[in-house]
């Protein structure tokens, strides 16, 4: 799960990190008001979404005065901000940051994701901040420092000092940044985070160290435990198909191509997925309706792939293990009539009571296209889906 910028800056703040003052703005008022009430007279509108790469795509601007700040307030909401991570569509811009504007002498990147062949965390560090950390990894990656953090001591205090002198802190502001590395390293343990970054984390003109950028991604596996970070949750900015199936326990990414894909089991998903790939269809998403799914869930599953204008064929894949086969057709059976199935249908149905399923489907009057092995019927959704 992603959080906006402000939020993952009120987390950080609870570990110690420090930050510019800002409050978050959904009005024209209340970006000036945030302004007045911040005071100085530097203050930077920044677009709140859950992408990276706002400055260079105009979402982040450095006002003089209260006006601007209004004025640049007036550009950026409502906007449909198109950063390097939103894809050529971009993103609606509904909130804004108004911080105070820092003084910046020299820009960092801090990052820290879990690293799963060594099973730590691991913090990476960089002199050259700010810009896309990417193009850094690719063409100069000995400028990325690592620490693998050891889950029981820690980060230390020598590790942080060490990795923060390798990307060119001065001496004077290592404390600081002991303190920005350390408090990121405890809130990303603490609540569970598979990406904490700071890009950029800067040393300001009076030799400060602080966090000008933040970004945090959840564990989902772990939200249970993290009703606070739950309520963080903006549904504008996600998919609203992913949004839907998540009410009914589906797991369901949205993919470009023009393939349904209909499956149990991620494993199976993951490999209808390849084969379609592999006979030169696309899938239109991944969908996985679990171990244990009924003719409600299969209904909503076929619901949310035609919400798709772009679906030209769908395709049942199913092992009836905990399931059976004839249960499964039926749903399929159930759903593709109440949704009025206009595209064809392709099912591949094998285990428990695969006899039966078939007959169901074959005695069903629906123009099912039934399939024999995965092979016969990727192929068979790929012509399906050209025709
Ligand atoms: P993104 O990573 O989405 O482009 P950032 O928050 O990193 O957005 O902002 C982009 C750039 O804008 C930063 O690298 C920094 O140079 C500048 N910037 C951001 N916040 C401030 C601030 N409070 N004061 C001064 N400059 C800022
Ligand atoms: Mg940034």
């Amino acid at each position: 799960m992603k959080i906006h910028e402000y939020q993952a800056k009120e987390i950080l703040r609870q570990f110690g990190v420090p930050t510019p003052r800002g409050h978050a703005c959904f009005t024209l008022d209340e970006a000036e008001n945030a302004a007045r009430e911040l005071g100085g007279s530097a203050w930077v509108v920044k677009a709140q979404i859950h992408a990276g790469g706002r400055g260079k795509g105009g979402g982040v601007k450095v006002a003089r005065t209260q006006q601007e700040v209004r004025d640049y307030a007036g550009q950026i909401l409502g906007m449909q901000l198109v950063t390097h991570q939103t894809g050529a569509a971009g993103q609606a811009v509904r909130r804004l940051l108004i911080e105070e504007g820092a003084n910046i002498a020299k820009e960092y990147y801090v990052g820290m994701v879990i690293d799963r062949s060594r099973q730590r965390v691991v913090l990476m560090a960089s002199s050259e901040g700010g810009m896309e950390i990417e193009e850094v990894a690719a063409h100069a990656p000995e400028k990325i420092h690592k620490v693998w953090i050891d889950p029981v001591a820690g980060l230390t205090d020598a590790e942080a000092d060490a990795v923060a002198r390798q990307i060119g802190i001065p001496a004077a502001a290592l404390p600081q940044a002991r303190a920005c590395l350390q408090g990121l390293y405890r809130a990303f343990v603490e609540k569970d985070a598979m990406l904490a970054e700071i890009n950029p984390l800067v040393l300001t003109a009076d030799q400060r160290v602080i966090a000008l950028d933040a970004k945090i991604n959840f564990d989902s596996n772990a939200l249970y435990r993290h009703p606070e970070i739950v309520a963080l949750r903006d549904l504008d900015e996600e998919d609203p198909a992913e949004v839907e199936a998540s009410k009914f326990d589906l797991s369901y990414i949205a993919l470009d191509g023009n393939i349904g894909c209909l499956v149990n089991g991620a494993g199976l998903a993951m490999a209808t997925m390849d084969i379609i790939k592999l006979y030169g269809g696309s899938p239109a998403n991944f969908l996985d309706v679990g171990g244990g799914a009924n003719k409600e869930k299969v209904t909503e599953a076929f619901k949310l792939m035609l919400k798709n204008p772009g679906l030209r064929a769908i395709l049942v894949n199913i092992f009836g293990g905990i399931m059976k086969c004839d249960v499964i057709a039926e749903g399929v059976v159930a759903a593709a009539r109440e949704v009025h199935l206009k595209v064809p249908l392709v099912v591949r149905l094998e285990g428990t009571n695969v006899d039966l399923g078939k007959k169901i489907l074959a005695e069903s009057g629906l123009p099912i296209i039934s399939a024999n092995n995965m092979a016969d019927a990727a192929q068979k959704a790929v012509n399906a889906a050209l025709s």
